[in-house]
């Protein structure tokens, strides 16, 4: 059933088109990261939507939940006016990675695990990313504690651009809000109590009372589930004469 959007939320709906809109004409080339979470299906409508000039690319781990597979296959065909260009790791790097410390390597430790996301998520996050003056991402402050000094727009000194997080104050409950008003296509984990999906090895469903974010990595201290992805910002604008 459908849900009507409240004035509330349009404001935000609307603040975020104006910030995807002056990331096209200020901060191109961009490019949107789409995980193909809850909120990265509301990133990618409103740019298919609004016709914004923002590429939108992912990156396929090769661990990812049948589910994630199911649903980009959904994507690419709701909005192929848009396409998703996918970029999958070094196939030698993986190799070496599996060769050293095994298919599931990353349960052993927290420089394995950070290692496997090196290989899997930030080589070809990086490749992405070349060229480009700005990326955006889907995150929202209240995800975990490691997120609650992000900016909507920072310098990503990592990778040397801009990165814009325009969804940044939105709540889980607006999130949903429009994915069912504008009966956007998502995960079907999400239906299964995963709020974040990552690689299928590495994210659980949660029960009543957790966090959000402790499906992902649960093995691990809260303060370290990030994969380097999201790590590295800083709350400054780009550099002068960069
Ligand atoms: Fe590897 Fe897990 Fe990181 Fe995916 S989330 S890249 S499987 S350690």
């Amino acid at each position: 059933m459908t849900q009507a959007i409240d004035p509330a939320l349009q404001n935000k709906i609307d603040h975020t088109v104006a910030v995807l809109r002056k990331i096209a004409d200020e901060y191109s080339p961009a490019a949107f990261a789409n995980s193909f979470g809850a909120e990265d299906m509301v990133l990618t409508d409103l740019i298919a939507r609004h016709g914004i000039n923002i590429g939108v690319f992912s990156l396929d781990t090769g661990r990812l939940p049948g589910e994630t597979y199911e649903l980009m296959h959904t994507s690419r065909e709701r909005y192929a006016q848009t396409p998703i260009t996918v970029y999958f790791p070094k196939a030698e790097s993986v190799e070496h990675y599996v060769n050293e410390h095994g298919i599931n390597g990353f349960y052993h430790s927290i420089e394995a695990r950070k290692q496997c996301c090196r290989v899997r998520k930030l080589e070809p996050l990086a490749r992405a990313l070349a060229g480009q003056n700005s990326w955006v991402t889907g995150l929202r402050r209240e995800q975990s504690t490691t997120r609650t000094e992000m900016q909507e727009q920072e310098w990503d000194a990592a990778n040397g651009l801009n990165k814009f997080n325009p969804l940044l104050d939105w709540s889980e409950k607006e999130v949903w809000a429009y994915i069912k008003a504008e009966q956007l296509p998502y995960n079907a984990l999400h239906d299964r109590h995963y709020p974040s999906i990552g690689c299928a090895p590495c994210t659980r469903a949660i029960t009543v009372g957790e966090d959000i974010r402790a499906g992902r990595w649960w093995w691990e201290n809260p303060d370290s589930k990030e994969c380097g992805l999201h790590g590295a910002s800083s709350s400054l604008q780009r550099p002068a004469g960069k």
